[in-house]
């Protein structure tokens, strides 16, 4: 029997220089099970170190955690990549990360990015640009993504910067996303008068949160008969019924 699973798959940690320094595991885990989240994935820019740390955090709660990663592309497309396992996040941080400019994060100017355990204790800082585009097109990073068995989602396609429309003011047919992602900046109604273009793809939207407070801001509910990674997967394609909504 489908039942709905509220998620919010789309948030940064305290990896991300612009993320506050109190989104860490276990304040993120606490902030989603106090708004009645099912599914969360940390999604931070280039880099899911703080992934798997997060899931442990969440062991025992029911709060389920998806490894993922905002990749940007060299276009300055952010795109979401989300995987059932921390080894799929880990095979496309390697490349990531091969591809990132040279150069240290400047940590007055950009933030600290900063690694953790499950118990919020710092075990390092990341040195690498992970604010900066990657040397990998938007088409390289979707077919990657595809062939480590994730989805990728094209980010926030709202946005007037950072997302597939503003840097290349369509999705061309090659880009095969999983599906395409709205702010919250954008009510249902509005996305469909504005969007309706994209119809192709399945919509979901997600809080993009940096900050505690802004987690679950925005949800999708997916209709599902458990609370995995395969289900999701099977409602973007809307196999057997699953359903997708939010508002
Ligand atoms: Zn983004
Ligand atoms: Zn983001």
């Amino acid at each position: 029997m489908l039942k709905p699973y509220h998620a919010d798959l789309h948030m940064h940690t305290c990896l991300s220089p612009c993320a506050e320094i109190d989104m860490t595991p276990r304040e993120i885990v606490a902030a989603a099970l106090r708004r009645g989240l099912h599914l969360i994935a940390v999604t931070d820019h280039n880099s899911a170190e703080n992934a798997e740390a997060t899931r442990r955090a969440a062991e025992g709660t029911g709060l389920v955690v998806f490894a993922g990663m905002e990749v940007t592309s060299s276009e300055e497309v952010h795109i979401l990549a989300l995987f059932e396992s921390p080894d799929g996040a880990g095979a496309l941080q390697d490349v990531v990360h091969r591809n990132l400019p040279a150069g240290e994060n400047d940590e007055r100017l950009y933030g600290h990015q900063i690694i953790v355990n499950k118990d919020n204790e710092v075990m390092g800082f990341d040195r690498r640009l992970l604010i900066a585009a990657t040397g990998l097109n938007a088409r390289a990073l979707v077919d990657l993504i595809r062939s480590l068995e994730g989805v990728s989602i094209a980010s926030h396609v709202d946005r007037e910067a950072f997302s597939v429309l503003s840097q290349l003011g369509f999705i061309p047919e090659d880009l095969r996303f999983d599906a395409v992602e709205l702010s919250p900046k954008v009510g249902r109604q509005a996305a469909e008068r504005l969007f309706g273009g994209l119809k192709r793809f399945p919509w979901v939207s997600f809080s993009d949160a940096h900050y505690i407070r802004d987690i679950g801001k925005r949800v999708t509910t997916f209709m599902l008969e458990e609370a995995t990674f395969g289900e999701m997967k099977a409602a973007l394609a809307s196999a057997g019924g699953r359903d997708i909504f939010w508002e």
